[in-house]
């Protein structure tokens, strides 16, 4: 058996995997939890309380349950895991070729090759920038950046950001370049919009108790579009300050609309900010609704704070529809529009014409191969910390049983 990625989804897997006796190895092309070391920016914290850090058989116990871990907390939180599992991890191996062979597969690595009967692929959504294509149409003088290369501010040339995205990670780093004193335009689309306190918990308090976040993939309406959903515009602070498009205007942060294309140099931006903003407040007053709802339903009224109400997101009076890149007013632009997987590696034809995966709560689409950490895999939580528990179990509950069939 072999399991592709040691970071949290693969080490839940092989916690079932050991638990169960399936003789396994954990292939990882660089260290456990790779992507926390080398992927994310200097300032990152989770966005996740620390409380909801859990992995099978590891909960968060230190002084602070309502703070959010730096990535090298996180990176240390996941290594005492695969300590704590004894996980047999093969670091430094590069899985270069994943193909079906007789009644199992063949993987071609970079330390040799291995035949399994069965492979979880739990190499990560998020192992490279999804950039748009008109990247190659901006002028030279401007550099490009995506959440990848960027570390901090500092590294950035002096003068003017345009941040691509309002998503979790599009908020996070025009606030804190704006910050650092730089005029930052941040292009909105469609997002998220989250507080990060609800009648005095932290949001994600009432996603977890509520069963929101438990939500299965086979519940939800409709699950193509809830697997392409935005991350939430959310940030973990000392302040637990809410991180919305109001708290970047305050900041001074323009928005602008959706980019649409570049022309003679000049990006362009959709119009209609004003649907974008509202269709945001939309959404997150039925989610407080439905929070409303169930605490009133399971008598916690009490035990938390009044109902709230947010203002709408304020329209800028005249949002730029255009912004010429020539002119010297943005020297970079940082693309923060979302991260997509990589299966360069993967020969089996399970790969869709988008690049998704063909799977059914993580049950592939060929036999004897399974995934892990993909977007609402089997819940709505799949693709955090506290999901890779319960669809680690699940998902290796059918592999055993695939296993243990005629092979
Ligand atoms: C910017 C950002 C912020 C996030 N913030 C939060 C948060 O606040 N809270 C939260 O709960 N979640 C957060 N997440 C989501 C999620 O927790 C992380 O994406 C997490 O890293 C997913 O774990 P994973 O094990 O599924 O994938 P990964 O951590 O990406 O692990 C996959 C592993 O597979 C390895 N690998 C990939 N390809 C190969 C190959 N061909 N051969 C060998 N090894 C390979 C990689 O090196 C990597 O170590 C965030 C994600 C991102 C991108």
């Amino acid at each position: 058996m072999v399991v592709i990625g040691a970071g949290q989804s693969g080490l839940a897997a092989s916690h079932f995997l050991s638990g169960r006796s399936v003789d396994h190895v954990v292939l990882e092309r660089g260290e456990v939890a790779n992507s926390w070391r080398r992927e994310r920016w200097d300032s990152l914290r989770l966005l996740t309380p620390n409380w909801q850090s859990r992995l099978p058989g590891l909960r968060y116990e230190g002084p602070d349950p309502d703070g959010y871990m730096t990535t090298g907390e996180v990176t240390e939180f996941i290594e005492r895991f695969a300590a704590l599992s004894r996980a047999p991890v093969r670091t430094g191996t590069d899985v270069t070729s994943v193909r079906r062979a007789g009644d199992g597969y063949h993987v071609a690595t970079s330390r040799g090759e291995i035949a399994c009967r069965a492979v979880v692929i739990a190499s990560g959504a998020c192992n490279q920038p999804a950039v748009p294509p008109f990247t190659e149409a901006v002028p030279a003088s401007v550099e490009q950046l995506t959440p990848f290369d960027y570390r901090d501010p500092a590294k950035l040339p002096e003068g003017g950001v345009l941040v691509v995205g309002a998503s979790a990670t599009g908020v996070q780093l025009a606030a804190e370049l704006r910050q650092s004193g730089r005029p930052v335009t941040l292009c909105v689309g469609e997002h998220v919009r989250l507080p990060r306190r609800y009648r005095g918990r932290d949001v994600l308090w009432w996603m977890d108790a509520s069963g929101v976040w438990d939500q299965r993939y086979d519940e939800v309406d409709d699950l193509t579009r809830a697997r392409r959903l935005p991350s939430p515009q959310l940030a973990g602070t000392a302040e637990r300050a809410t991180l919305d498009l109001n708290a970047l205007a305050s900041m001074g942060v323009e928005m602008v609309g959706r980019w649409a294309a570049v022309r003679d140099g000049r990006a362009l931006f959709s119009g209609g900010l004003r649907n974008v903003f509202s269709l945001a407040d939309l959404k997150m007053a039925r989610l407080l609704d439905t929070f409303d709802e169930w605490a009133r339903a399971h008598g916690r009224d009490a035990e938390v704070g009044p109902p709230e109400r947010f203002a709408p997101t304020r329209v800028p009076s005249s949002a730029r529809l255009q912004l010429d890149l020539r002119s010297g007013e943005i020297r970079t632009i940082v693309w923060a529009t979302g991260f997509r997987p990589d299966y360069r590696w993967l020969d089996v034809p399970v790969i869709d014409a988008k690049g998704r995966l063909d799977h059914d709560g993580g049950v592939v689409a060929s036999p004897g191969l399974y995934a892990l950490g993909l977007p609402v895999l089997r819940r709505r939580r799949s693709t955090f910390l506290c999901g890779a528990e319960d669809d680690a179990r699940e998902v290796i509950e059918h592999l055993t049983r695939y296993l243990a069939g005629p092979g």
